[in-house]
């Protein structure tokens, strides 16, 4: 009782004394899927396509996190993560189909309570109405790319135009009408470039004159893998689908209804188009479409035309990213606001990008295990520093709280990033392993549900359903194909590394598996 009323006098006096000058304003900007591999300033192959110009300049103007993962790698879960500052486990929401209990802690709501205006656009995706917003208007379920629904309190409309560029308007729209008495937390959350991968008109002819770099791993058989890598359904070769994910035209006799499961909201989303738009959108696929037509590929030759096309429209999708974020730069440029605002960009988790030869995310390994994050904090960032420490998506909320000069409540679970963006060298020992785990088996795409430990070097791995694990050395082997796990000379690292994967498990009171029935799970692995 008496900490209450000492944090509502903290938080009376600080919305009194500061305002909003003093602290700093927030601008959130989220994407849905978009890996860091698929940002130039992360580096790797896709660089020389340069995907991300305007995003690449706010990496030169603050601090990349070269090091940043989420707990569990889905679009639901992550955001729950981000919200509460608590794993899956405890803030409900555990895979997608959940319904997030609004009713909990979230850091917009603690930063209402100190004097911020907040507000939530574009891609909410966790079932329940937002809340803890002054002001917000979001997609329903995954939203549309082409002429989208948007709810708000006052109900539902429809909005002609293209996703990310819809929820942009909206975005600097609220800026422009919001309080200006008081510090702003605005969360402009992207659709793109999630799955079916719809680009923006004026970007369907990006990259058509060259080849996208392919991944080492795109022939990937798994075969050190535990079995579950085996017997999912994310293959470019096996499970995207030519029709409904890349857009080739219906072959004769066609029937979508008989098509095995395959996300249709792109071929749904293209009835939905204007005529105008889908003229537009048919001219540009028409002469790319008869040509793959005609060549009548198999085999690998297919699963590289599949490739192409798939990762040239994620990264139109993409560029449409880029150009939001450009256009956001510039609005507080032109409103003198990029001061004294933080600007962060981050995705809810990886992507695989033919890695593996993979689409689609949820696996503890590297792509999908990684999120980007970008900071740019005028005064405190250093421009175009990288920090290497292990941070998480669990670590945001407590982030801006910090940030805003609000306390950050004890059953929050990871720690504020504040210290790492301050370039702070007498800072606390950070911590030197992440926690996750994965739930969403049985569901979409058939990844069985898993829990692990990675350090700065190693990550092991427990398919708990099957009671298999995997052991990756990544400082010698990062695209984690040698299953090192039951190799004799690294018996005792894999034993302490399980210890101290157990000791995470019950300091985040983690008990939320259900106990190994092998044999069972093993048959519903290979029922399809
Ligand atoms: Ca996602």
């Amino acid at each position: 009782m008496l900490r209450a009323a000492w944090v509502l006098l903290l938080a009376t006096a600080t919305s009194v004394e500061a305002g909003a000058q003093s602290r700093p304003n927030i601008l959130f900007i989220f994407t849905d899927d978009h890996a860091p591999h698929a940002i130039g300033a992360y580096g790797g192959p896709l660089k020389t396509l340069d995907p991300t110009p305007s995003i690449d300049r706010l990496a030169a103007q603050g601090m990349r996190f070269q090091n940043s993962f989420c707990t569990n790698s889905i679009c639901g879960p992550s955001r729950a993560v981000i919200l509460t500052g608590k794993h899956s486990h405890r803030n409900g929401f555990m895979m997608n189909g959940n319904r997030f209990d609004g009713d909990q802690q979230t850091f917009p709501k603690l930063l209402r309570k100190v004097g911020y205006q907040t507000a939530m656009l574009g891609k909410w995706h966790l079932s329940s109405d937002p809340q803890g917003f002054d002001h917000w208007e979001v997609l329903p379920g995954q939203g549309d790319y082409y002429n989208p629904a948007l709810v708000s309190a006052k109900g539902k409309r429809q909005v002609e135009g293209y996703c990310t560029d819809i929820v942009t308007d909206l975005a600097v729209e609220w800026l422009d009408n919001r309080d200006k008495s008081k510090p702003f937390m605005l969360m402009c959350q992207h659709k793109a470039p999630h799955r079916t991968w719809m680009p923006p008109l004026r970007h369907l002819a990006l990259y058509d004159d060259v080849t996208v770099p392919e991944p080492a791993t795109l022939f990937d058989d798994w075969k050190d893998n535990a079995s579950p890598a085996r017997s999912q359904e994310m293959e470019i070769d096996r499970h995207m689908h030519l029709v409904f994910d890349l857009f080739l035209d219906a072959p004769e006799g066609f029937d979508p209804d008989k098509e095995r499961g395959s996300d249709r909201s792109g071929f749904r989303n293209l009835r939905k188009m204007t005529p105008t738009q889908r003229q537009a959108w048919d001219a540009a696929y028409a002469t790319k479409n008869a040509a793959f037509r005609r060549l009548n590929l198999k085999g690998k030759e297919l699963v590289r035309w599949k490739y192409q096309r798939y990762l040239k429209n994620y990264l139109r999708c993409v560029r449409g990213v880029d150009d939001s974020v450009a256009r956001l730069m510039a609005y507080l440029d032109a409103n003198d606001l990029a001061q004294n605002t933080i600007v962060v960009y981050s995705s809810d988790q990886g992507f695989y990008l033919g890695d593996h030869g993979w689409y689609d995310k949820r696996w503890m390994y590297e792509e999908s295990l990684a999120m980007p994050l970008i900071v740019r904090w005028p005064g405190v960032t250093r421009p175009g520093s990288v920090n290497t420490e292990l941070v998480q998506n669990l670590d945001y909320a407590e982030t801006f709280l910090d940030v805003a000069g609000a306390r950050v409540p004890d059953d929050m679970q990871g720690h504020s990033l504040v210290p790492l963006l301050r370039g702070d060298e007498s800072k606390p020992p950070w911590r030197d392993a992440i926690y996750y785990h994965y739930y969403g088996f049985p569901a979409v795409h058939r990844v069985a549900r898993h829990y692990g430990i990675r350090t700065h070097r190693y990550k092991l791995m427990h398919f708990y359903q099957l009671d298999e694990w995997e052991f990756y050395d990544l400082e010698k082997d990062p695209d984690e194909l040698t299953n090192l796990y039951g190799d004799p000379a690294h018996r005792d690292l894999v034993a302490n590394l399980a210890v101290k994967l157990g000791e995470l498990r019950a300091g985040y009171g983690d008990d939320s598996d259900v106990s190994p029935k092998p044999l069972e799970w093993r048959r519903k692995m290979r029922d399809r």
